[in-house]
């Protein structure tokens, strides 16, 4: 037994075997992707689920809250909002917000 590192290839995976195990890696590879969608329907959910937690909480001033959109629903509606910002900002909680969505929606 010999400790000489010369004896040791700084990569030690052999590139013969390597090429024979491409087909295999192929058939591999084919599961990973599948693996990967699945992993970004995942991401998906949990994304609504944290723009969900966002909108419930007033995270930013940019975004108003369920609250706030339904305190000027009536006034959105009746079209007296006079602030174009402001209906800006109800139409973006509202593509994004079912819940209010819906509560406009009823009394539309
Ligand atoms: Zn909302």
């Amino acid at each position: 037994m010999s400790d000489d590192p010369e004896q040791w290839s700084p990569c030690p995976p052999g590139e013969l075997s390597n090429l024979q195990q491409s087909l295999q890696n192929d058939a591999k590879l084919r599961a990973r992707r599948n693996f990967v969608l699945a992993a970004g329907a995942v991401a998906l959910a949990g994304g609504g689920l944290v723009t969900f937690t966002q909108l419930s909480s007033d995270v930013s001033a940019e975004n108003i809250t369920c609250r706030e959109a339904l305190e000027l629903k009536s006034e959105y509606q009746a079209g007296t909002l006079k602030l174009a910002s402001k209906r800006k900002l109800i139409e973006a909680h509202l593509a994004h917000c079912r819940r209010c969505r819906i509560a406009y929606d009823q009394t539309a």
